[in-house]
């Protein structure tokens, strides 16, 4: 009784976190967001660019690209679209010329895009899984990181930022996520190093790794009432997150409100544990 009272308190709480956005931190600074037109990168985008960003919005479809953009333009937001799918080479080089020829530069390099096309045990997968996983999630964000230098090293700003997105099952063992996991763990080094090599360059390198998120990617988490419940008994607020609850982080990341911070990784699991 007390327990499904605490439960129902928690997500009456989590109905009200959403609040007007107040700063322009972020003005005039030009980001890309990598799978902004749903779920935690759409968010992402939304957020850089109420606190004063121009965003070039992208991703495979675009419809979804237009949609995303006139979603955003219809707030009065300053974003531009561009058809990116992050495995190809020619859409990252497209988007990395429509972002300089629309805006002129680039802040802040947000990688989002991930797969996870087939669940399971690792060993239980095929080499062709393997690949595609470890391209999208893993691969493409190196290439992208490395597309992007030219751009960002050119930057006047204080601290260009680039923000890769991890999970929280990169320090876990979580059942049937094997192999995306394994490239989501890759990711925290990747993030780590790169960051020591750029340091000098003045450009800090961090992660985020969100618990289990409210998006179409997480569905079968939450789609049914067992499937909700099982999910949220491991979490200490016994709630999803919303894509704004890491939007918000990444705002943080990207601004120079975090200019000391390179090398870091920000769980942001409503109380899933990454650290000792
Ligand atoms: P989502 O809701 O499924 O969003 C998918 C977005 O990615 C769409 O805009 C889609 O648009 C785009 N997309 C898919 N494949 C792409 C590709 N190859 N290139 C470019 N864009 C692509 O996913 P999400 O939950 O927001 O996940 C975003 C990130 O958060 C991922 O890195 C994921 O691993 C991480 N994450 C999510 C959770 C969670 O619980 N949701 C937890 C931990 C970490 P198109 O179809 O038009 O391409």
């Amino acid at each position: 009784m007390l327990r499904a009272s605490i439960i129902q308190s928690v997500r009456r709480y989590s109905v009200n976190i959403a609040s007007p956005i107040k700063s322009n931190r972020l003005e005039d600074k030009i980001a890309i967001v990598t799978a902004s037109t749903d779920g935690i990168g759409f968010s992402i985008a939304k957020r850089l660019a109420q606190e004063g960003a121009k965003v070039m919005i992208s991703s495979r479809k675009e419809l979804n690209v237009k949609n995303a953009v006139e979603e955003l333009r219809s707030e009065g937001l300053q974003v531009s679209g561009v058809v990116c799918h992050v495995g190809k080479a020619e859409d990252r080089k497209n988007l990395f010329e429509k972002t300089k020829a629309n805006f002129g530069g680039l802040d802040i390099l947000i990688s989002n895009a991930a797969v996870n096309p087939a669940i399971g045990q690792v060993l239980d997968n095929t080499e062709e899984v393997w690949d595609k996983i470890f391209d999208i999630n893993l691969k493409s964000t190196f290439l992208l990181m490395k597309e992007s230098l030219p751009l960002l090293k050119r930057n006047k700003s204080f601290s260009p930022s680039i923000i890769t997105i991890s999970t929280i099952a990169a320090y876990r063992y979580c059942e049937s996520l094997g192999i995306y996991s394994i490239s989501k763990t890759a990711l925290l080094s990747l993030t780590r190093i790169t960051a020591m090599e750029l340091a000098l360059h003045g450009i800090r390198v961090n992660c985020i790794a969100p618990g289990l998120i409210k998006t179409k990617f997480s569905k079968q988490y939450y789609d049914t009432q067992e499937a909700y419940d099982f999910s949220t008994s491991n979490i200490g607020m016994k709630r999803l997150g919303t894509s704004d609850e890491i939007a918000s982080v990444a705002a943080f990341l990207a601004s120079d409100d975090a200019s000391y911070i390179t090398g870091e990784t920000i769980a942001v699991t409503g109380g899933i544990f990454s650290r000792l």
